[in-house]
C-alpha cells in the first residue's frame, strides 16, 4: 500500500525523500526500503514514547526509587514519530548518563530496602512456575499466535475500533487463558515464557491506548478517526495497574510532567 493518508504529521522520510528516477534501486539500509505507510511504525509504538514515566529531566519514574533511561524511559525525546534517524542511541547514552548520576545521589540518601524471605520464595516461586508444569502451550506457539493477531496491517497500522477490538478480544483472552498455561522444558524456554508473557501485556497495553486516542497523530493512524484532534489529543497516554490490577489509562497533558 502506497497512498498518502490524510494525516497531517509526516516522517521524515515522506516529505523530504528525493524523487526516485525510473527504475533506479533505492539506496537504503535493508529493511528500510519499503513504501512507507502514513508514517505509521511497526510495533505499534516508536523509542521513547514507551517505557516508565519519567517524572522530571533527572530521569526519576513514577516508582519511588527507581531512575531509567534509553528504551525503558518514556521519555518522549523523539516526539510521536521517528523523524531523526540513529538519534535514539545518542539520545539513550545520554540519559543513561544522567539517570545513572541521578539514581547514585538519590541511593545515598535513603537507607538499603530489606525483603523478606517469604518475598523472595513468592518471587522465586513465581518465576519458576512454567518450569514445574507438566501440561500446557509452548512459548513459541503462543507467540505466533499473539503475532498472527498483532501482525495484520489493519491491527498494525491502519487501525479502526472493531479491528481494535477484535485483536484486544483475542489478546485477553491469552492473557487469561494461555498465560497461566505457559510451560518450559529449559531454562532457555523459561525466559522466553516470561518473554511471551510480557508481549502480550505489552499488546493489550498499545491495544487499549489506540482505542482510546480517538484521533490520528504522527505514527498512530485511525481509519475512523483521519484528523488531528488537538481539542482533546495534546496530550499523551500513561497506563498503570490499579489496586484490583486492573490496566487503568490516563491523559498527560503534552509539556507536563507526570504527577510523582
Ligand atoms: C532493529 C533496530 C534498529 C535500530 N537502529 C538504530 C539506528 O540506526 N540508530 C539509532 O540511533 N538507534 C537505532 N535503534 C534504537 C537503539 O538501538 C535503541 O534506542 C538503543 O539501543 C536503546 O539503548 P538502551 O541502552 O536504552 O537499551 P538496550 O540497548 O536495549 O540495552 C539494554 C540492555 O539491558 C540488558 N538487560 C535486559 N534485562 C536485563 C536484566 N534483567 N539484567 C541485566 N541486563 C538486562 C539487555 O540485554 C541489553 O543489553 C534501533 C533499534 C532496533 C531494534
Amino acid at each position: 500500500m502506497h497512498q498518502e493518508l490524510p494525516n497531517r504529521c509526516h516522517s521524515f522520510r515522506q516529505t523530504n525523500r528525493p524523487p526516485r528516477e525510473e527504475g533506479a534501486k533505492e539506496h537504503m539500509p535493508p529493511g528500510m526500503s519499503a513504501s512507507p505507510v502514513g508514517g505509521s511504525s511497526a510495533g505499534l509504538s516508536i523509542h521513547k514514547s514507551e517505557g516508565i514515566v519519567p517524572i522530571n529531566e533527572k530521569c526519576e519514574s513514577t516508582i519511588k526509587g527507581l531512575y531509567a533511561a534509553g528504551d525503558a524511559l518514556g521519555s518522549h525525546m523523539s516526539g510521536g514519530i521517528y523523524t531523526q534517524i540513529g538519534s535514539s542511541l545518542a539520545g539513550s547514552a545520554v540519559q543513561g548518563a544522567i539517570a545513572g548520576e541521578s539514581a547514585a545521589i538519590y541511593s545515598k540518601s535513603v537507607d538499603l530496602v530489606k525483603i523478606s524471605y517469604e518475598k523472595m520464595q513468592e518471587v522465586e516461586k513465581e518465576i519458576l512456575a512454567p518450569l514445574k508444569r507438566k501440561q500446557g502451550y509452548s512459548p513459541a506457539w503462543v507467540t505466533q499466535t499473539l503475532q498472527s493477531v498483532m501482525i495484520p496491517n489493519f491491527v498494525l497500522y491502519i487501525k479502526k475500533e472493531s479491528t481494535l477490538q477484535g485483536a484486544l478480544s483475542y489478546v485477553e483472552e491469552l492473557l487469561a487463558h494461555h498465560v497461566p498455561m505457559l510451560k518450559a522444558d529449559s531454562l532457555h524456554e523459561l525466559r522466553l515464557a516470561h518473554e511471551t508473557e510480557n508481549m502480550i501485556i505489552n499488546a493489550k497495553m498499545k491495544l487499549k491506548a489506540s482505542l482510546m486516542r480517538k484521533e490520528s497523530r504522527c505514527s498512530h493512524y485511525r481509519l475512523d478517526y483521519p484528523n488531528l484532534d488537538d481539542k482533546n489529543w495534546r496530550a499523551w497516554i500513561n497506563i498503570y495497574q490499579d489496586e484490583n490490577k486492573n490496566m487503568v489509562l490516563e491523559k498527560q497533558p503534552f509539556d507536563t510532567w507526570a504527577k510523582a
